[in-house]
């Protein structure tokens, strides 16, 4: 056992499980509030899913991916297998508590909760990205934008759609541009591009890994330790005091954060608590010389993908595919984003290329997982925040450490509870 144990007397000794971009911002939001922290990852920071996403910042972002009546375009996207959406059908079996659960958390009548949820997680995100990226050197690692959902239609962008229209009740800024004015705004855009939805005072980060890595050297640089250990089980002891044993030992703290992205479900199921949670496996394609550039993050309506600007080069990245947390990639999924990218960005040189593969940790309404384990009220979730992590995570950081600190924090959090797909 480690000499974490020493000061795992110390209440204000925390260990984060993760350095993904949630686990990242958990532990700096954990220093402000005076902890001691140490975080643990079998990889460095930011190499999960907070590696290669597609780089969208949206505080305006409280449409869940379940909407009432997207089942019906489920066959068709399933066949088409260059489509958004794939399932290996080995693998239904496993899925379909959680599909069950996804259909019915886009009722009519839960919408309005659920937005109000993702909206309070999302909506503080560049606030608290510019004030951690404050004095690094790296502030242009995250810049303001506007975020374009566009149609190949002119009446495709219309204002009275259920997305729209649950983000209008909420106070979300957003335009409709028709015609010519999309090109206006974003010159690359194909022709065949007719309308666009446009969300304004959004932002992007154009390299969302070396964003975690730099807030990660933050963090370092304030005294976090960062522990490159595979955690394999986390043992409630005695006297508040958690251990977490890893492949190289043990270490232990009063406090524990659980931020482990897709893989966090598998570390609570030996504390009893079993959560609903899918590895939503997204694809990303990044053109290294791409011989344009965008100001703005593009979401293609049609063919749900995300392109946009990076450090690097262009990347265009998406697709939900369900076949659990072990299976190999399949990078056919990858390779389609070459045609969907010629078909937005005509201009564009697809030539040299780099194919990643990430998991999304999903629950069924798109309202991650925050707050005390029940049964354990030292051993906290941060988890499950699926296509909006990199926006969530800022906020998800504060809230956890503030419930660790024991501080009130002025917000209901029932929609965020472990247990609320019981029963
Ligand atoms: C294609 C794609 C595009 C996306 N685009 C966007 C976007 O534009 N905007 C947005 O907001 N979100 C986006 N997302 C979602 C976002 O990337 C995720 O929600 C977010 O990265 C999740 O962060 P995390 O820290 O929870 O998980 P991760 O980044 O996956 O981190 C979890 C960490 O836990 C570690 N870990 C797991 N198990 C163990 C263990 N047993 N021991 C030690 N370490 C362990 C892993 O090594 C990993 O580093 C996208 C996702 C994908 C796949």
């Amino acid at each position: 056992m480690t000499s974490a144990k020493k000061s795992g007397a110390d209440s204000k000794q925390a260990i984060v499980i993760g350095a993904g971009i949630v686990g990242i911002c958990s532990a700096l939001a954990l220093q402000e509030k005076g902890f001691h922290v140490s975080v643990i990852d079998r990889d460095g920071p930011a190499e999960g899913a907070s590696y290669g996403n597609s780089g969208v910042i949206s505080p305006w972002s409280c449409v869940p991916q379940s909407l009432p009546g997207l089942w019906k375009s489920v066959p068709k996207m399933l066949l088409d297998r260059s489509g958004p959406l794939a399932i290996r059908w080995s693998y239904l079996p496993r899925l379909t508590p959680w599909l069950v659960k996804f259909i019915s958390a886009g009722a009519h009548r839960r919408l309005p909760a659920t937005a109000d949820a993702m909206l309070a997680v999302n909506r503080p995100c560049v606030e608290i990205y510019n004030r951690l990226l404050a004095r690094t050197g790296d502030e242009g690692l995250v810049r303001d934008c506007l975020y374009l959902h566009v149609y190949r239609t002119p009446g495709g962008a219309n204002r009275d759609d259920l997305p729209w229209r649950l983000s209008r009740e909420r106070g979300v800024p957003i335009e409709i541009l028709t015609g010519g004015e999309v090109q206006e705004v974003e010159p690359e855009l194909s022709p065949q591009i007719k309308s666009a939805v446009v969300f304004k005072q959004s932002c992007r980060s154009v390299n969302p890994g070396r964003l975690g890595k730099v807030l990660a050297a933050r963090a370092e640089a304030q005294g976090a330790r960062f522990l490159r250990e595979t955690v394999e089980k986390i043992v409630p002891g005695s006297g508040g005091v958690t251990r977490v044993d890893t492949g190289q030992g043990s270490h232990s703290a009063n406090t524990v954060i659980l931020a482990a992205g897709a893989w966090s479900a598998r570390l609570l199921a030996p504390l009893g608590v079993c959560v609903p949670l899918e590895a939503e496996r997204g694809y990303h394609l990044m053109f290294k010389q791409p011989g344009l550039s965008l100001a703005h993050s593009i979401m293609d309506m049609e063919r749900h993908c995300v392109t946009s600007s990076m450090e690097t080069g262009l990347r265009i990245g998406g697709t939900a595919e369900f076949a659990g947390l072990d299976a190999a990639p399949d990078y056919r999924r990858a390779r389609v984003f070459k045609t969907h990218a010629k078909a937005l960005l005509p201009n564009l040189n697809t030539q040299s290329s780099e194919q990643w593969m990430g998991a999304r940790p999903s629950t069924p309404d798109s309202v991650p997982f925050i707050g005390a384990v029940p049964g354990h009220p030292r051993i906290f979730c941060a988890f499950g925040h699926g296509h909006l992590g990199l926006t969530g995570a800022p906020m998800t950081g504060r809230m956890v450490a503030a419930l660790a600190a024991g501080e009130p924090l002025n917000m209901d959090m029932t929609p965020y509870a472990l247990d609320r797909f019981n029963g």
